[in-house]
């Protein structure tokens, strides 16, 4: 079996877009997607609407629980909130509805599947550090733990001694005595400097993980995101994935 994961599209559909077509030709048997479905972006609705279709199981994150209002956005940063406050001011009723659904924690095919931390789903928390990634292995129990949140894709590895690595690699071999927590970057806005939209592909058989990154059309969301005046700053990052 092989498992697609995305994460933080953040209402990029042209990103989305040119992921799920890549998937599609990678033809993986299931996708997961780890939430952030709006937020920044232009098309919240048409995001929403694509990720329900494809995607086999989706989470909840921190950007969609602000949007539906069920969350305060004074922990956001100011463009952070402008853009939810544009989000909340289109989005559909039935979108709002679907992401009121969502779960914040999944433990399906062998692995854990969260937006942010394993150990507090619903507390935003980030993995960057090793420290971070240490707390993180102590509370899930599966060998696996795919997350997003922080849209840089990295991989923390714990040994059978306990010590922590930090991977850059996009390309593992899922050793059996090891755990592994799997950040899969952004689709819709990337912040390890590399603008492309990011996603995984987890072959369970071979027990190979493989990180992808994909070029889509950055003008068209920008200018889209200019129309409906979005923050400058939210739009110029994507250039840079910054
Ligand atoms: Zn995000």
């Amino acid at each position: 079996m092989r498992i697609g994961v995305f994460s933080d599209v953040h209402g990029n559909v042209e990103a989305l877009e040119v992921v799920l077509k890549a998937l599609g030709d990678e033809k993986v048997d299931c996708i997961y997607c780890l939430g952030d479905l709006v937020g920044y972006g232009p098309d919240p609705d048409q995001c929403v609407e694509k990720v329900m279709e494809a995607a086999d199981s989706v989470i909840m994150g921190n950007h969609d629980l602000a949007t539906i209002g069920q969350m305060s956005t004074s922990d956001f940063n100011t463009f952070a909130r402008q853009a939810i406050d544009w989000t909340r001011g289109v989005l559909s009723s039935e979108s709002v509805e679907r992401l009121s659904q969502l779960p914040f924690l999944l433990v399906e095919a062998d692995a854990t599947w969260v937006h942010a931390t394993p150990g507090a789903p619903d507390e935003w928390d980030y993995i960057i550090s090793v420290i971070d990634a240490y707390y993180s292995f102590e509370s899930f129990k599966t060998p696996l733990c795919f997350v997003g949140h922080s849209h840089v894709p990295v991989v923390f590895i714990q040994d059978e001694n306990g010590d922590i690595a930090i991977c850059d690699e996009t390309e593992i071999t899922i050793e059996e005595d090891k755990k592994y927590i799997i950040n899969v970057g952004s689709v819709g806005q990337p912040r390890d400097g590399d603008p492309r939209a990011s996603y995984g592909i987890l072959d369970v058989e071979k027990r190979r993980y493989r990180l992808n990154r994909v070029i889509y059309p950055i003008k068209t969301v920008q200018e889209k995101m200019q129309k409906v005046h979005l923050p400058r700053f939210l739009i110029a990052r994507l250039s840079t994935g910054e």
